[in-house]
């Protein structure tokens, strides 16, 4: 007899999104935690008065027809937190995009939007027009069509319909000969600037340049901003605690400081854990497991079968090396921060260098209009950049931990003049702290590859190589935001319902 209907290995947004859908539509849920909260990379830390985000910071898909749009109305806590308390809120602009000689907003409107390129780009102003109304369209097209045939209903969410995959696929073979004709098509006067200004939106949202991205992720990650970025009061520990709010809510179950070491097999079947609390080791029944947690650290840790093993270590080799993070938060006066700095900025600091590693920061200032977030006439600030991981793994963090935050701060002189007279409390996250805090090996923050057979329709996240063991998280689903890894998170709670 199991204990359990579901159990959840790990309380990031993937988890917590299926284990609360799935508590909503009546099953036995028990979620299990090694931290000491819930939340994963979207969590806030506190330090001096100030809660910082430790990962995630902008957020996206509230708009109608998005995920956490519908996870709210299923919840039927859209209303609260939208509109009577304002709990989340659309930030304008949602990004601004910075290089060493230009300074663009990029607000949801595009006529605000073209205003601004005018000023930045005017020669190549009706070309940039021209392709953000062409991603624009196909974005349309990629929404409504995965809207219509994936309703987020939880009854057909992702459903293995192979006619309905074969138009997909069909369709987004249209979309890619699309690409190829668009960016042939133009001829920019300013051909670096420009390739850097669009680099950097797409390394925002899904972690890959011009280079390497396809046309649908292209698009798609243009059109984010257009539907809308968004803020949430007290940061990403408040998005975190709703959700593990209606896992309880719905008589679901959640253990922190609970460490899963092991998923035990029986007949080649998942079906339990072994869970290591302060004073116990356990062995919990269950008929499905969900992990939230990276391939490798499955294969590495958590299976102990030889040959299955194998299995997710050989996935792990295709997903390739992933980037890691290190993020610097500073406590900063308020009057430091200049009147046309945007609450989330990306800014490339030379173009000599390729648009990656410490080339590239992702900076976030906590809202003006969030007093909970730090003393009166004080702000938030965090900075992250991402290196690969063999990189990292050259670098002694304790030691230069000093060294590399005091580099962040000078990088963000560049856009906070005199900032570092202003700070007012200063934290550091190395990708060892990221390692603990998700236990991702090497704090991995991204696989390398968003490889189709890993990530598509009928992918890993279904079919993994153990029976009745579903992944969600930052290694199911393409992209790279928490709206993302919530996708992921409904894609596992509707394959379960489908199933019992
Ligand atoms: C620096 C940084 C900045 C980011 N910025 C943004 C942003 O601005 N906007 C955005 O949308 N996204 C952003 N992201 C991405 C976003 O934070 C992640 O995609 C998302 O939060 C990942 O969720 P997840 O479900 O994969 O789980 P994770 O956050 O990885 O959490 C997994 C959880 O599982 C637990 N766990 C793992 N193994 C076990 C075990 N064996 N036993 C018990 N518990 C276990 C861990 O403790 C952890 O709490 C950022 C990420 C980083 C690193």
């Amino acid at each position: 007899m199991s204990d359990y209907d579901v159990i959840v290995i790990g309380a990031g947004i993937g988890g917590l999104t299926s284990a609360s859908l799935l508590s909503k539509r009546g099953l036995k849920v028990l979620l299990l935690e090694q931290n000491s909260t819930a939340g994963g990379l979207c969590n806030t830390i506190s330090k001096g008065g100030y809660h910082f985000d430790i990962g995630a910071s902008l957020f996206w898909g509230f708009g109608h027809g998005e995920i956490f749009h519908y996870l709210f109305s299923e919840f039927n806590i859209l209303n609260d937190l939208l509109e009577r308390e304002s709990v989340v809120r659309k930030i304008e602009p949602g990004l601004q995009v910075i290089l060493p000689n230009h300074r663009v907003n990029v607000y949801s409107e595009r006529e605000r939007l073209y205003e601004d390129l005018k000023r930045e780009f005017s020669s190549d102003l009706t070309n940039l027009v021209k392709l953000y109304q062409e991603s624009d369209k196909t974005e349309n097209e990629i929404f409504n069509l995965v809207n219509k045939r994936h309703g987020y209903s939880l009854k057909n969410h992702y459903r293995q319909d192979s006619n309905r995959l074969k138009m997909l696929y069909a369709d987004i073979a249209i979309f890619l000969k699309r690409k190829k004709n668009i960016l042939q098509s133009f001829n920019w006067v300013n051909r670096e600037e420009i390739e850097r200004f669009i680099d950097l939106q797409l390394i925002y949202f899904a972690r890959k340049g011009l280079a390497d991205i396809s046309f649908p992720l292209l698009t798609t990650a243009l059109g984010i901003p257009r539907r809308g970025i968004y803020g949430i009061r007290g940061g990403a520990g408040t998005l975190s605690g709703i959700l593990e709010k209606q896992l309880v809510r719905y008589g679901g179950k959640i253990t922190c400081n609970s460490f899963v070491e092991e998923i035990i097999l029986r007949n080649g079947r998942a079906s339990g854990v072994k869970v290591r609390t302060e004073h116990s080791v356990n062995e919990i029944g269950a008929k499905w497991i969900i992990a939230d947690t990276s391939i490798s650290n499955i294969g590495d840790n958590l299976i102990k079968k030889k040959r299955k093993k194998a299995r997710f270590s050989k996935i792990a080799k295709k997903m390739g090396h992933g980037l890691v993070p290190f993020t610097v938060l500073l406590g900063v006066d308020e009057r430091v921060i200049p009147e046309q700095m945007g609450e989330h900025a990306i800014m490339m600091r030379h173009y000599e260098l390729p648009p990656e590693g410490d080339n590239v920061i992702f900076i976030s200032v906590s809202p003006s209009w969030d007093e909970t977030r730090s003393p009166q006439g004080k702000r938030c600030i965090t900075a992250t950049y991402f290196i690969p991981a063999d990189e990292s793994a050259n670098i002694d963090w304790e030691k230069e931990r000093g060294n590399k935050t005091e580099e962040m701060i000078n990088f963000l002189e560049q856009l906070l003049p005199f900032v570092s007279d202003f700070v007012d409390c200063s934290y550091s996250i190395a990708p060892d702290d990221y390692s603990r805090i998700t236990l991702r090996s090497n704090g991995i923050a991204r696989a390398g590859n968003c490889r189709s057979d890993i990530y598509g329709f009928n992918g890993l996240s279904l079919k993994t190589p153990v029976r009745r063991l579903f992944i969600v998280g930052g290694d199911a689903f393409p992209g790279s935001g928490a709206a993302h890894t919530a996708k992921s998170g409904v894609r596992v709670a509707e394959e379960i319902l489908r199933k019992i």
